[in-house]
C-alpha cells in the first residue's frame, strides 16, 4: 500500500494512543481518531486528525484500524460490539491491536476478525509514554509476514525495534515475557533497596555501582533514583502492571505452567493497591518492603 493511500483509523487516544496517532499524522498519513471520552478527540483535531462517529464509521473509511485500548474485553468492544470496527471494515483490511491483552483471546478473536476477510496483526508494544512520544517504541509483532510488510511503514513511524515474533498471538506471548520479567527486576531492585538501607550502605553509591554489572535492570537505573526521591508517580501504572500480570498468570494456567515469583510479585502488588495507590508507579511497590521491614526509604506517604 502507498502512504498517501493508506488512511489510518486509530481507536483510543489515551497516554500511548495519543502520541502514536499524532506521530503518524506527522509522518503524513490521513488519520481518522474515535476515542470513547469525546474531550480526548478534541485534542487530536487540533494537530489535525478527523474525527469518526463511531468505529464502525472510522473503519469504513480506513484501510488499517490501529486499537490502543485498555484490556482484553475493551479490545473486543470496539473491535466486536455495536457499531465496532467490524460493522464497518471492508474485506482486506487490517486490524492492528496494540493494545497489551490476553494472547489466548487474541487467537481467538483473530478466527472471528478473519472470518470476515479482515487481516489482523497484535502488536504490543514496550518503552512507555517517552517512547510513544518520541516514535521509539519496541514493537512485538504476532501474524503473517505479508501483513507486517504492508504495515510496516506505520509501525517504523511509531517504533524503532520492530520484531516479528511469529503466528497471531506470539506479539502479545514476547510481551507477557516482557512483563514476567518487569515484575521481577522490580522486585529484585526494592528488596535491595530495603536490605542496603538497614545494613546502612550509602544507596546512591550502591545503586551507581550495580546498575553497571550483572544486576542491572531497567527498574534499577530508571524506578530505583526515583524511589529514593521519594517519587511514586507513574511512570507505568500499578493498575497497567496488576492487569498484565494477571493476563501472565491466566495464560500460565492454561498451559499448566507454575509461575511462582511472578504470582509472588502480583500478590504483593495487590497489598499496593489495598492501600489505594493504583494509580501510583509500580515503584510504589517498595511502600510494601518498607511496612514488612519497618524500613523507610520512599518520603511519600
Ligand atoms: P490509558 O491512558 O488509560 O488509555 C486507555 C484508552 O483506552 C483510552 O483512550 C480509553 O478511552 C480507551 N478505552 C478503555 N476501555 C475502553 C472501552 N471499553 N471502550 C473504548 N475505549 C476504551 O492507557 P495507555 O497508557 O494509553 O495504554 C493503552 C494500552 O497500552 C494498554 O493496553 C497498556 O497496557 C498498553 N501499554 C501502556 C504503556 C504505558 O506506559 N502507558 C506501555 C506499554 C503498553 P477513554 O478515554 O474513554 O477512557
Amino acid at each position: 500500500m502507498q502512504k498517501q493511500t493508506m488512511h489510518v483509523g486509530f481507536i483510543g487516544l489515551g497516554i500511548m494512543g495519543q502520541a502514536m496517532s499524532r506521530n503518524l499524522h506527522q509522518a503524513g498519513y490521513p488519520v481518522t481518531v474515535w476515542n470513547r471520552t469525546a474531550s480526548r478527540m478534541e485534542e487530536a483535531t487540533v494537530w489535525g486528525a478527523k474525527v469518526a462517529s463511531s468505529p464502525e464509521e472510522l473503519a469504513a473509511v480506513s484501510d488499517v484500524v490501529i486499537t490502543m485500548v485498555g484490556d482484553t474485553p475493551d479490545v473486543r468492544a470496539v473491535v466486536e460490539g455495536p457499531k465496532g470496527v467490524l460493522a464497518g471494515a471492508k474485506e482486506g483490511m487490517i486490524l492492528v491491536d496494540m493494545s497489551t491483552i490476553s494472547p489466548d483471546a487474541t487467537r481467538k478473536l483473530a478466527e472471528r476478525v478473519m472470518e470476515k476477510g479482515v487481516r489482523m496483526l497484535d502488536a504490543p508494544v514496550s518503552g512507555g509514554d517517552v517512547g510513544a512520544k518520541e516514535g521509539t517504541l519496541s514493537i512485538m509483532v504476532g501474524g503473517e509476514e505479508e501483513v507486517l510488510r504492508d504495515v510496516m511503514p506505520l509501525f517504523e513511524v511509531m517504533g524503532k525495534n520492530i520484531v516479528h515474533c511469529g503466528p497471531i498471538g506470539a506479539g502479545q506471548t514476547v510481551k507477557a515475557c516482557n512483563q514476567i520479567m518487569c515484575g521481577l527486576n522490580l522486585l529484585g531492585m526494592v528488596e535491595a533497596l530495603a536490605f542496603a538501607k538497614k545494613a546502612g550502605v550509602d544507596l546512591e553509591t550502591m545503586i551507581q555501582v550495580t546498575t553497571q554489572g550483572a544486576a542491572g535492570s531497567w527498574a534499577l537505573s530508571n524506578l530505583a533514583p526515583r524511589v529514593i526521591q521519594g517519587d511514586l508517580d507513574p511512570g507505568f501504572s500499578v493498575r497497567f502492571q496488576q492487569k498484565d500480570l494477571r493476563i501472565v498468570l491466566e495464560e500460565a494456567d492454561r498451559v499448566r505452567l507454575p509461575l511462582l515469583g511472578t504470582a509472588q510479585v502480583h500478590q504483593l502488588l495487590r497489598s499496593v493497591q489495598a492501600y489505594g495507590k493504583d494509580e501510583d508507579g509500580t515503584q510504589a511497590l517498595i511502600t510494601i518492603l518498607e511496612q514488612l521491614g519497618n524500613v523507610k526509604i520512599s518520603e511519600k506517604d
